[in-house]
C-alpha cells in the first residue's frame, strides 16, 4: 500500500510539472505570437507607405499584405519577400538617379535665372549661393522639396522686380542716335530768342544719361514750341502753315501713339506679371498638398513650364514694343527731317519778307539791304557834291554779358531801347541801321571834321545814360564807336573798313570812346 501511495504522489507531482510546463510553453508561444503579429503588422503599415512608387511593387507588396495576415500562409510567402526584396533594390537606385535628375533641371533653372538682367545685386549673390549648394547631392525627396520652394521663391523675387521696372523702357543705342540727331536739328532750326533756355536745357538732358520719357518728351516739347512759333508768326502765308500744321499735328499724333502704346503694353505686361505670380502660388500649394515625389515632379515642370512660357510671352511682347517703339521713333525722325526742310524754307520766305520790309524785325531799324541801298545814295550825292560824309560804327560794350546774366529776352529789349536811342539822337537827313547782331551803323552827310567827334560823344553819352534797371539792378551800357570820313577816290565800302578799323582800336583802347580815322 505504501509503495502504491509514493506512486500516486510521484504521479502527482510528475503531472503537475507537465502542466506548469505546458502552461510555460502556453505563454511562451502566445508571447511569440503576439510579437510575430506585430511585425506582421509593421511589415503591412510600412509596405502601405511604400505605396505609390512603382506599380509592379504596389502589387506584390497588396499581395504580401494579405498573405501575412494568416500564420499558416507565411511559408508561402517566402518567394514573394524575394521578388520585393530585389524590387526595392531597384526602386532605391531608381531613385538616387531620378533625385540626381531633379538636381540637375533645378540648377537648369537656377541658370536661367541668373541670365535675368536687372536682377539687384543681393538677390544675386543669393542665387548664386544657392547654386552651389545645389551641386551637393539630395539624400532624399525631401531635401528636393525645399529647393523646389526656395526657386519658387527667386521667380517669385525676380517678377516682382521685373514689375517694378514695368514702366522704364530701357535705353538703347538706337534712342541715343536719336537723341543725337534731335539735337543736331535742334541746333538747326532757328527758334524764338525767348525759347533759347528751353531748347538748351532739352538738349543738355539729351547728352547726359536719359530716359527714354525724356527722348519722348523732348520731342512733344519741341514739337509744342514750333507750333507756337508757326501760330506766332504773321508774316508767313496761310497755305505754307496749314501745310506746316498738318505735318506737325502728325508727328504730334505719332507721339501720343506711341505713349499710349507704351501705357497699354505696360498694362498688358502687369497682366502677365500678375499670371506668373497665380502660377508660382499654384505650386506653392501643390507641394503643400502632394505626398507622392512623382506626381510632385510632374505638377512642378508642369508649373514651371507654364511659367517659363509665360515669361517668354513677356518676352516676346517686351521685344515686340521696342520695335513699335523704334517705328514710331523713326517716323517722328523722318518727320522732323521734313519739318527741318520745311522751317529752312520758311526761314528764307521770311528773309525776302524782311528784305521787301528793309525793317528790322526787333528793332525796327532799317535792316542791313536798306543799309546797302541809303549807302549808294549817300555815296552818289557825295560823288556829286563832295560834301562831307561820314560812315561811323557802333558797337554795344560787353553785350554778351547782358545776354549772360539777365537772359536773351532781356538782351533783345536792350538792343531795342539802344536803337531807339540811337534814331532819336540823329537828325532826319542823318541815318542809322541794324547791322547785324549789337552792331550799328550810322550814315552822317554834312558834318565838318570839327563836329563829328562831339556829335558822336552825344550820341555815345546818350546811350550810356538811358538808365537800365535790370532785377532791380541799375546797369550802364556804353558803346564803342569808330568813323570815318569818305575821301577822294575811295569806295564807301572802304570807308565803312576804316570806320570798323577805328571802333576795333576804340574797343581795345577800353571801349566806351569814340575814334575817328583821320
Ligand atoms: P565787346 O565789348 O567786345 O563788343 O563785347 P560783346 O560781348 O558785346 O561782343 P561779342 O561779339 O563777344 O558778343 C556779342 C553778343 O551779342 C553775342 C550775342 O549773344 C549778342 N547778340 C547778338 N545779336 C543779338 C540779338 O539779336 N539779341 C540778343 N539778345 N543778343 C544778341
Ligand atoms: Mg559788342
Ligand atoms: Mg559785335
Amino acid at each position: 500500500m505504501k509503495d502504491a501511495d509514493a506512486n500516486t504522489s510521484q504521479l502527482n507531482v510528475l503531472q503537475q510539472k507537465l502542466y506548469s510546463a505546458r502552461q510555460a510553453l502556453d505563454e511562451m508561444s502566445e508571447d511569440q505570437n503576439e510579437k510575430l503579429q506585430l511585425l506582421l503588422q509593421f511589415i503591412a503599415q510600412l509596405s502601405l507607405a511604400c505605396k505609390g512608387q512603382n506599380v509592379e511593387l504596389d502589387n506584390k507588396l497588396a499581395k504580401l499584405r494579405h498573405k501575412l495576415t494568416r500564420f499558416n500562409q507565411i511559408d508561402d510567402a517566402v518567394p514573394d519577400l524575394n521578388d520585393i526584396n530585389a524590387i526595392l533594390k531597384l526602386q532605391y537606385s531608381r531613385v538616387t538617379q531620378q533625385l540626381d535628375e531633379s538636381r540637375g533641371s533645378l540648377t537648369n533653372i537656377i541658370n536661367h535665372l541668373q541670365q535675368v538682367e536687372s536682377i539687384p545685386t543681393k538677390l544675386k549673390k543669393e542665387i548664386s549661393f544657392f547654386k552651389k549648394e545645389l551641386t551637393k547631392p539630395f539624400h532624399t525627396y525631401w531635401d528636393y522639396i525645399p529647393s523646389v520652394n526656395k526657386i519658387v521663391q527667386f521667380y517669385d523675387e525676380v517678377l516682382a522686380e521685373k514689375v517694378l521696372q514695368g514702366d522704364q523702357f530701357k535705353v538703347l543705342p538706337r534712342h541715343r542716335k536719336s537723341a543725337q540727331e534731335l539735337s543736331q536739328m535742334l541746333s538747326e532750326i532757328e527758334f524764338r530768342k525767348e525759347q533759347r533756355d528751353l531748347i538748351s536745357t532739352i538738349k543738355k538732358s539729351l547728352i547726359e544719361d536719359f530716359e527714354l520719357d525724356t527722348l519722348l518728351n523732348a520731342y512733344q516739347v519741341v514739337l509744342g514750341l514750333l507750333l507756337d512759333n508757326i501760330a506766332k508768326e504773321k508774316t508767313a502765308s496761310q497755305a505754307f502753315l496749314f501745310v506746316l500744321n498738318d505735318t506737325l499735328t502728325n508727328v504730334r499724333d505719332v507721339v501720343t501713339d506711341s505713349y499710349t502704346h507704351t501705357i497699354k503694353s505696360f498694362q498688358v505686361s502687369k497682366q502677365l506679371n500678375r499670371e506668373m505670380n497665380n502660377q508660382v502660388d499654384n505650386v506653392s500649394e501643390s507641394i503643400a498638398e502632394i505626398n507622392d515625389i512623382n506626381q510632385l515632379k510632374t505638377q512642378v515642370s508642369v508649373q514651371l513650364s507654364a511659367l517659363r512660357s509665360a515669361l517668354n510671352l513677356k518676352e516676346a511682347l517686351e521685344a515686340k514694343e521696342q520695335i513699335k517703339l523704334k517705328a514710331s521713333v523713326e517716323a517722328l525722325r523722318v518727320e522732323l527731317n521734313d519739318l527741318s526742310k520745311e522751317t529752312e524754307t520758311f526761314k528764307k520766305r521770311l528773309f525776302e519778307q524782311q528784305k521787301l520790309n528793309r525793317l528790322d524785325a526787333l528793332t525796327q531799324l532799317p535792316n542791313r539791304s536798306a543799309l546797302e541801298e541809303r549807302m549808294e545814295i549817300e555815296y552818289r550825292n557825295y560823288q556829286r557834291t563832295k560834301h562831307p560824309l561820314w560812315v561811323a560804327v557802333a558797337d554795344i560794350d560787353y553785350f554778351k554779358s547782358v545776354n549772360d546774366s539777365y537772359g536773351h529776352s532781356t538782351g533783345d529789349k536792350t538792343l531795342q531801347v539802344i536803337a531807339m536811342a540811337l534814331k532819336n539822337s540823329l537828325r532826319d537827313t542823318e541815318f542809322v541801321a541794324r547791322f547785324g547782331g549789337e552792331e550799328f551803323v550810322l550814315l552822317l552827310p554834312n558834318v565838318e571834321d570839327d563836329d563829328i567827334k562831339p556829335l558822336l560823344n552825344r550820341v555815345r553819352e546818350k546811350v550810356k545814360n538811358i538808365p537800365f534797371k535790370f532785377k532791380d539792378q541799375k546797369i550802364t551800357i556804353t558803346v564803342s564807336i569808330g568813323a570815318a570820313r569818305i575821301v577822294e577816290n575811295e569806295l564807301i565800302s572802304e570807308t565803312f573798313e576804316r570806320a570798323d578799323a577805328a571802333l576795333y582800336k576804340a574797343k581795345h583802347e577800353s571801349r566806351d570812346r569814340v575814334i575817328i580815322d583821320l
